[in-house]
């Protein structure tokens, strides 16, 4: 597992993975969107397991694999994966086989996950890049959450709920690498991949995002 191999890591940026986390609707995924838009043949998603229901539109396999909880629960027993977390009353979780079929592309490896994933991935010693990304303020991540009209109003309250305790943890040492704050999608992705980019250059010259 080219992930947890800390020997064959050492001085190989391409299997770092590339995290963002913070909270729902700060933006995770449309900066995530964009570095696959800009970067297809680079870039890859990891793509995780939840016990969520789709959304309109969500594909399975491509957003997440929509799966039961008993199997979520198999999944676990069987340490098929790398980090999951319950979040919001669901469970999300990122497996091996999801990780490797991105490295195994030759890609780098991005994924999205909720501020316990980062904690595991810290705590296994992953070599990764983890970069929360921060709404301006709470008020207006609730106007974003609400405008998208994905969740019930008990999930969007939820959301809000924890995300005040996700926000505490942006100062927690050695956690995260970088903080952004998306208070504009265009510039708040720059500083991102810029950030990613420079890691990348600096580690291995033969991997570049080339801007
Ligand atoms: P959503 O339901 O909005 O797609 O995601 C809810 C939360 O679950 C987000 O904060 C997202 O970062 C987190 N999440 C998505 N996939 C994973 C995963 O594989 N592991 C963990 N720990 N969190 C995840």
């Amino acid at each position: 597992m080219q992930v947890l191999d800390a020997e064959s890591n050492q001085n190989d940026s391409k299997s770092v993975l590339v995290v963002f986390t913070g909270p729902s609707g700060a933006g995770k995924s449309s900066i995530i969107q964009k570095l696959k838009e800009n970067y297809p043949n680079r870039i890859g998603f990891s793509v995780s397991h939840t016990t969520r229901s789709p959304r309109p539109g969500e594909q399975n396999g491509v957003e997440y694999y929509f799966v039961p909880e008993e199997k979520f629960k198999d999944m676990i027993e069987n340490n098929e994966f790398i980090e999951y977390a319950n979040v919001h009353g669901r469970y999300y979780g990122t497996s091996f086989q999801a990780v490797e079929t991105v490295l195994n592309r030759g890609q780098l490896c991005v994924l999205d996950v909720d501020v316990q994933g980062c904690r595991s991935i810290r705590q296994r010693s992953i070599k990764a890049i983890i970069i929360f990304i921060s709404p301006p303020s709470l008020t207006e991540l609730e106007s974003r959450l609400r405008s998208r009209k994905t969740e019930s109003e008990a999930d969007v309250r939820k959301r809000i709920d924890d995300a005040e305790d996700e926000m505490k943890t942006c100062g927690e040492p050695n956690l995260y690498d970088l903080v952004v704050v998306n208070d504009f999608l265009d510039r708040a992705y720059n500083e991102a991949r810029t950030f990613i980019a420079e890691y990348l250059n600096d580690k291995d010259q033969k991997f570049q995002l080339s801007l």
